[in-house]
């Protein structure tokens, strides 16, 4: 697959619900009505999906949502999707709020997963409780020790915003580098209705590594996962810190990736409406048809 622009698209991240068991402040309204279950893509449907996707060049999957490990029988899903490797896909991964992990770490493994994103923002719990609305700190960080002890290479994600948890952030790339885990930073992007003032919580990365250099070294690295994340080493850890930096110095031109949301509509970008509807095509075509 190759856009108008010429750029290949190797990677897809696919969301399995729009549900999620937190609220976080920069991503969901407390008061959130989700879709019918019936409009979600049954995995059956996702699996036929992904097999075009696989097809056409899709090299990546990443599982994401709302919160991917609420879906019942996520673990099953997994399953399935590695059953198209022979086909040509190289990896599926997926981006969690931890919550689940303590229960589910070892079956993702098995299932085949290798690599998750675990988002958290703060050290804090009294500002972990008021960020995500839910008091499930304790939890989290349950699940991403689940998850080390797993075997699950973990990389954590926090979205950076000024007068929230800017201040968190020295202490959790120092707690990231004492556990082995990469970190990304990642700014806050305007999506949706929520209750944060994202024009004062805008914090461009180019400050936060600014603000970072005073306590640690950090030496700019080759290093790529696939994603829009440019790396350095952390010197005094032999971890890596990634910045996505959507707004202050964007990566469109190298964007290499489709979102293709729980009801099977497919977005070629986060900040645009453009879509196509997968999903009545894939229900009235029938198996084989899409
Ligand atoms: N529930 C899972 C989680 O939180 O990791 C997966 C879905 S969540 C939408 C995926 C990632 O997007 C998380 O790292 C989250 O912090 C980030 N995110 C959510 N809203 C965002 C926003 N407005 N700007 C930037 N990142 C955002
Ligand atoms: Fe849920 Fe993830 Fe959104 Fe937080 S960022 S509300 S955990 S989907």
């Amino acid at each position: 697959m190759q856009d108008a622009h010429g750029r290949k698209i190797d990677y897809v991240r696919l969301s399995v619900t729009d549900r999620c068991n937190l609220r976080c402040t920069y991503c969901m309204a407390e008061d959130m009505e989700f879709v019918p279950r019936r409009e979600l893509l049954t995995f059956e449907e996702i699996e036929e999906l992904t097999r075009h996707l696989v097809g056409r060049g899709v090299k990546r999957i990443r599982l994401t949502g709302g919160e991917p490990l609420v879906r019942k029988g996520i673990v099953d899903l997994v399953e399935r999707l590695g059953n198209l490797r022979p086909l040509g896909l190289a990896e599926v991964t997926l981006t969690t709020n931890g919550t689940r992990l303590p229960e589910l770490s070892q079956d993702l493994f098995a299932a085949g997963i290798r690599r998750i994103n675990v988002s958290l923002d703060t050290l804090d719990p009294a500002r972990f409780a008021q960020l995500t609305r839910r008091d499930e700190f304790a939890r989290v960080l349950e699940g991403i020790e689940a998850a080390r002890n797993a075997g699950l290479a973990v990389r954590i994600n926090t979205v950076a915003m000024r007068g929230v948890n800017d201040q968190d952030l020295p202490a959790l790339l120092a707690w990231c580098g004492e556990r082995g885990f990469d970190l990304a930073l990642i700014e806050a992007m305007p999506l949706g209705e929520v209750s944060i003032d994202r024009r004062s919580a805008h914090l461009p990365l180019s400050e936060v590594r600014a603000t970072l250099e005073r306590d640690f070294t950090l030496i700019p690295s080759a290093h790529r996962t696939g994603g829009p994340a440019r790396y350095f080493d952390v010197a005094e850890t032999g971890t890596r810190i990634g910045f996505i930096t959507p707004l202050s110095d964007n990566f469109c031109a190298g964007c290499n990736r489709i979102r293709i949301a729980a009801t099977g509509t497919v977005y070629g970008c986060l900040g645009h409406d453009q879509k196509v509807e997968l999903r009545d095509v894939l229900r009235a075509a029938g198996p084989g048809e899409l």
